[in-house]
């Protein structure tokens, strides 16, 4: 019943206001959808909600937005107010519409991203049945592997979910439920949810820092009591102690009972760090990534929301987890491409990790060795404070890096490390060391010919060759995982026997090493054949503890592990980054070489890096010869400075795509055709993309520059305004590209 409502005497009393509210929904609309709430209920901005939409009922959340007070409120729907969940905070509130406006993305996206996964799933009890070991245990025949590694979990004391167990073992759930029906287990009814332990930072305590450790820590100590917004970039070779360095902040965080964020851009491959991390602090921290199981997902979120959860480390994602009480926010490899997300809302979760400092006032640190032209730019400016530290930790020295010169010193035909690398690698494994070599190829070999027709194997879908996998016995498409057998004969002119593969990839470069080093033992690590974190994890103890003399990687090598006892590295390709020649192809290739020469001689045995390139004379092998990463990043900014290129300018690209060509290209011209006009602004394009077709769909580019004192997206508004863009076509805007394919 709306409208009046009768006192005790009868008389007609003014209706209590209904409550109109305002509700963002993780969908992409335009703007939040007005609802009413039940007669005595009332909702603050951030609660969270379930409003019918579209014959459906989606959690949303109550906006700041004024709901409509001319529309009738009798034709509005009820959403419902969700007992027992946080309310979102103002400040996420607020970075979610500051990152949907930057990004030109909907809220409700932005949204999407912050609320999907915790809240979907329903509600769990307070309390959750666990399992612990039982009074008996199977023996012989009966105590297969997975029921071992069941116990072996459970035998370090803690009893545990079913979810998380079947995640830990990596069993069914019908293993674990079998084996409590056996009385091998026993089942605990009614527990409490594991709650997170609290990080202790007298735990290890501090490791005796150095001098300029130890003067970067307390500034970043210092910071964090402040409670206001800084911006610290973190810099030093690699080895150089920034990790140890930065915990101390998050001590400091702790100690004064704040909440620390701490992005990493590979979390399934950080198995080392969380050791570390529990080491320094005797628990492991709260973990976010997206493979998560459903239960632990909420658990953290949770967790996170009623602060429990003192230290989240996590992925891009984390950073639109529900802080209660967010005191410093840290972005490890701050200058990793992988921190930006190229799908759905586009965005770098670097950058608005920054803005979410802003926007709780809280420090943030961005570590790197490496620092991107971006952030050195900001120094610059003195909108950032450098910290820097100077040399690696322990007197262990940085590797010297060499290159190979390939015209002067060749492989073998059909070969593909170079003698003198052959020669390196022959006495690094006779003086009981550990070498690795890095081809950031995954698969046999990148393209496959047919030498008698010349025919090349190709993707359907893509502007991509297939990539042979050998041992899969596998032609595959690294973009969109379209996968053929490889054929006996050439598919064009029926000859057998011609199929040859050209280049290499690590599965190809692994048969070369067998040949070459048979007596040493081999590890393989790569994405797609490493077997997931846990792989991972295992693959990197294998090499700690010496069982492996000869690595051979993919980029996952790279990612801040610490080998002691390896010394050599090897560059199969030096060259492999510089041919895109996109604007931060150079910056990009010496990021990644010089993380992977970092691996080498971390601790008191020196280090080596052989780079073997056809152009060792270019500025990026130049400058991981020398050393001199600034200077190369100063000639860099020199030449980006001029055009306006960004960090001196902004950016932003459209990415028309479609499944018919001729829409595409119309679509793409007419923006083209309208294309704003105006001092400091320039559109180039349309042009295919150098993935002129990417899972079917065609397409086109077009890239708009602008001075950096002009706001770039009212500009990209106005321009997608005079467009019609139909059902069969998609425009994607990615402001501040990363990728240019
Ligand atoms: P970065 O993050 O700069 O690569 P790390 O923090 O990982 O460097 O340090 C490299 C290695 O040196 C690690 O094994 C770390 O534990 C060790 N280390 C760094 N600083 C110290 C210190 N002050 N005392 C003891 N060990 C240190
Ligand atoms: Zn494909």
């Amino acid at each position: 019943m709306d409208g009046t409502e009768l006192d005790l005497w009868g008389e007609a009393t003014a209706p209590a206001p209904a409550r109109r509210v305002s509700v963002l929904l993780p969908l992409p609309l335009g703007r939040p959808l007005d609802y009413r709430l039940p007669q005595g209920e009332s909702a603050e901005p951030g609660t969270i909600v379930l409003a019918p939409v579209h014959g459906r009922m989606l959690h949303g959340v109550v906006w700041d937005s004024d709901p409509d007070p001319a529309f009738p409120l009798s034709r509005l729907k009820t959403a419902s107010v969700v007992p027992g969940l946080p309310r979102l905070a103002p400040a996420l509130r607020r970075l979610i519409d500051w990152v949907a406006s930057y990004t030109l993305s909907a809220p409700g996206e932005v949204l999407a991203m912050a609320i999907r996964a915790p809240l979907l799933a329903p509600l769990p009890d307070r309390t959750v049945t666990l399992f612990g070991l039982g009074q008996t245990q199977p023996e012989g025949s009966q105590l297969t592997a997975a029921r071992r590694r069941v116990l072996d979990i459970l035998g370090d004391g803690e009893a545990q979910s079913l979810p998380d167990l079947v995640q830990e073992a990596g069993v069914g759930a019908g293993v674990i439920r079998s084996m409590a029906e056996r009385g091998w287990l026993q089942a605990i009814e009614g527990a409490k949810a594991p709650a997170f332990a609290q990080p202790d930072p007298a735990h290890l305590g501090a490791a005796s820092l150095s001098g300029d450790q130890r003067a970067a820590a307390d500034a970043l100590a210092a910071s964090v009591a402040d409670r206001t917004f800084s911006v610290t970039l973190l810099d030093g070779v690699t080895g150089s102690g920034k990790t140890e360095t930065y915990l101390e902040a998050v001590a400091e965080a702790i100690r004064l009972g704040r909440q620390s964020l701490i992005l990493l851009p590979e979390i399934a491959l950080s198995a080392q760090w969380l050791e570390r991390f529990a080491r320094r602090f005797g628990v492991p921290p709260a973990v976010w990534h997206s493979d998560l199981t459903p239960a632990t997902r909420r658990r953290t979120w949770r967790a996170v929301a009623d602060g429990t959860a003192s230290v989240v480390v996590g992925a891009r994602s984390a950073l639109f987890l529900p802080f209660a009480d967010l005191g410093l926010i840290i972005v490890d490899e701050e200058h990793e491409s992988a921190f930006k997300q190229e799908e759905g809302v586009i965005y770098h979760a670097r950058d608005m990790a920054v803005v979410r400092a802003r926007i709780e006032s809280v420090p943030i640190a961005l570590v790197s060795a490496t620092p991107s032209l971006e952030t050195l730019a900001n120094v610059e400016a003195g909108r950032y404070r450098q910290l820097s530290l100077a040399s690696r930790h322990g007197g262990a020295s940085l590797p010297e890096v060499a290159a190979i010169d390939l015209r002067a010193t060749p492989p073998e035909r059909g070969r593909f490390i170079a003698p003198p690398m052959i020669q390196a690698i022959t006495d690094t494994l006779e003086r009981g060391e550990q070498a690795m070599l890095f081809l950031n190829r995954r698969g046999y070999a990148p393209l496959t010919l047919c030498r008698h027709c010349g025919h090349r194997f190709a993707c359907p879908h893509c502007t991509a060759w297939l990539v042979e996998h050998r041992q899969r016995r596998i032609l595959q498409c690294h973009h969109c995982g379209h996968a053929e057998t490889m054929p006996d004969a050439c598919p064009a002119c029926d000859a057998t026997d011609t199929l040859t593969p050209v280049g290499p990839g690590v599965e190809r470069l692994t048969e070369e090493v067998e040949l070459l080093f048979p007596d040493a033992r081999r590890l393989v690590m790569a994405s797609d054949t490493i077997g997931g974190p846990e792989g991972a994890a295992r693959a990197a103890q294998q090499i700690t503890d010496r069982k492996v003399d000869l690595i051979i990687g993919t980029q996952i090598v790279a990612k801040g592990w610490h080998f002691p006892h390896l010394t050599l590295v090897g560059v199969i390709d030096a060259d492999l980054g510089l041919a895109g020649g996109d604007l931060r192809a150079g910056e990009r290739t010496l990021q990644l070489l010089h993380q992977v020469a970092g691996r080498a001689g971390r601790a008191e045995a020196p280090g080596h890096v052989m780079l073997q390139s056809y152009a060792p004379e270019h500025p990026v092998i130049q400058a991981l010869i020398s050393g001199d990463i600034a200077a190369f990043m100063e000639a860099e900014a020199e030449g980006r400075r001029p055009g306006h290129w960004p960090p001196f300018g902004r950016l932003a690209a459209l990415i028309i795509s479609g499944e018919d060509m001729v829409e595409t290209d119309r679509l793409a011209s007419e923006l083209g055709r309208r294309a704003p006009h105006a001092p400091g602004v320039e559109v180039l394009g349309p042009a295919p993309a150098p993935l002129a077709m990417l899972r079917g769909r065609h397409r086109r580019r077009l890239l708009l520059r602008t001075r950096k004192d002009i706001a770039i997206q009212p500009i990209l508004k106005n321009w997608l305004a005079e467009v019609v863009i139909s059902r069969n076509v998609r425009v994607d805007i990615d402001v501040d590209p990363v990728s240019f394919l």
